[in-house]
């Protein structure tokens, strides 16, 4: 069997301003052809498990190419454009193929294009034809549209949040695709897809949250014969989309009234516990006075509006500003993207002390730079390797960074927002975070497996492009009413699915 393999993988977010193209993937991950192979072998990445189902299946791999970046704003139309166009063109010289499997995150959104990865799969359905089967591994927050649905074989999304089964997500869609070529299954997709967003904080599939019951459900319904795959969707909310829903997909072997009726299943299981998504947050005063009348622990405030890995510049100084105001000699570690700010700081020298107009220079939109007097204490490569999550193994690059310090208040200013594991980034910068009253991380989910008897943690509702509230969004496209903005009587149903 020859089986065509690609990796195309960007979270987009509509409130960021950041806009990437070439030089940010290729910061990330940019191969092609037999390099996907190379740069993808031995790592923890979907498209590493999907490689690694097909040659253990004995299918010849043919690789496409890899552009694998983090989560941003939108992907540049004329890169995208790019690289669909690699992806077409190379399969098409590959013909002919028995099947294509390819590793989206399944939220991308593209300047000027509407559903980029449900037009490039009708692209690629379009090349090979009705009967070659497409099988694409996607994020746990996909936005999956109807194309995307109508345009392939077997979707499958990461069962785990945070994020740990990469990996495993890519060998399932690839032993799906295998089923499905030897004959063993005809595969039938059904979604389901509700007016609905969630926090995403809240969102953990960890016992004591709300996914946690439906990935419980969704494995144990998986046991009943026909069923291959049911995924659950609650989605990268910060896309300003009218169909952007909380979805679910469930795979069967060609048993469309079980396939709808477990995906109307997951549905109503994720709808009926909405509510608990919803966790208690403080405003970044707060949030501060908090933990400095706590004396026992210290604590990891969780800037959850400006989340890096759900799109956010890593700008805001909101909670900076706070600590700054309340006390300089909280022990802090707090990290920052601004590269004009490295720029000066290496004229500046270290040693030196200067005033510093921070932050605020990516999502201008929600933050405004800080006035600080610091002092220049170290400079760093920003490079380091991630020890976990599902980027393991993998090479990150903040760029040039530099550590300032106010007091006892530690700022690391790195020059690119790279997503964030656990402290990977400020072990780099050699910046203890055990060593400190308050550490400020801005990731959603992956600081809870820092948390033990000692660190505590309190979500700070801050300034960025991943606001805590979605029901406070000046939402522009999303018009028709929706879960948590309106409420409803019946479980509200998106009819297009
Ligand atoms: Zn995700």
């Amino acid at each position: 069997m020859r089986v065509a393999v690609a990796c195309f993988e960007y979270e987009g977010n509509s409130f960021s301003q950041k806009i990437d193209g070439r030089e940010n993937f290729e910061m990330n991950t940019l191969s092609y052809g037999k390099k996907l192979i190379e740069v993808s072998e031995n790592q923890q990445i979907a498209i590493t498990g999907g490689i690694d189902s097909l040659k253990k299946n004995n299918c010849k791999i043919l690789p496409i190419l890899i552009a694998k970046s983090g989560s941003g704003g939108k992907v540049k139309k004329e890169f995208f454009l790019e690289i669909k166009k690699q992806i077409l063109k190379r399969i098409k010289k590959l013909l002919p193929i028995n099947g294509v499997y390819i590793a989206l995150h399944g939220a991308m959104i593209c300047n000027e294009l509407d559903d980029p990865e449900g037009d490039l799969l009708r692209s690629i359905r379009k090349i090979v034809g009705e009967d070659i089967v497409i099988a694409a591994s996607l994020d746990l927050h996909a936005h999956v549209t109807k194309l995307m649905v109508s345009s392939s074989d077997i979707l499958v999304g990461y069962e785990t949040y945070p994020h740990e089964d990469a990996y495993s997500t890519g060998v399932k869609a690839g032993d799906l695709l295998i089923k499905a070529l030897n004959r063993e299954i005809k595969p039938l997709m059904v979604m389901r897809k509700i007016k609905a967003i969630f926090p995403v904080i809240g969102g953990s599939t960890n016992q004591g949250f709300p996914m946690y019951y439906v990935r419980k459900k969704a494995r144990e319904l998986e046991k009943i014969k026909s069923v291959q795959s049911i995924s659950y969707f609650p989605v990268q909310p910060w896309l300003d989309s009218e169909d952007v829903g909380v979805t679910a997909i469930t795979i069967t072997d060609k048993n469309y009234d079980l396939a709808s009726k477990i995906s109307q299943n997951i549905i109503n299981e994720m709808w009926e516990r909405r509510k608990d998504f919803e966790l208690k947050s403080y405003t970044p005063e707060k949030a501060v006075k908090k933990v400095i009348s706590n004396k026992s622990k210290n604590f990891i405030l969780v800037d959850a509006a400006d989340s890096i890995g759900g799109g956010s510049g890593g700008d805001s100084v909101a909670i900076l500003k706070a600590i700054v105001k309340e006390s300089k000699s909280i022990e802090t570690a707090i990290c920052l993207v601004d590269p004009i700010i490295t720029r000066k700081a290496f004229d500046i020298g270290i040693n030196n002390s200067s005033n510093f107009k921070i932050g605020g220079s990516i999502d201008k939109k929600y933050n405004s730079p800080f006035n600080i007097d610091a002092l220049v204490e170290s400079f760093h490569d920003g490079v380091f390797r991630y020890e976990g999550g599902p980027l393991a193994g993998m090479v990150a690059n903040l760029g040039p960074s530099v550590v300032l310090r106010k007091g006892s208040i530690q700022i690391l200013v790195v020059s690119n927002s790279v997503y964030e594991h656990l402290d990977e980034h400020f072990r780099c910068c050699n910046i203890n975070i055990f060593s400190k009253k308050i550490v400020v991380f801005k990731n959603l989910m992956n600081f809870r497996k820092l948390l033990d008897r000692n660190m505590d943690h309190l979500i700070v509702n801050g300034t960025g492009s991943t606001p805590l509230k979605l029901q406070d969004v000046n939402w522009k496209n999303r018009k028709a009413p929706f879960w948590p903005k309106d409420n409803f009587k019946d479980i509200p149903l998106m009819m297009d699915e």
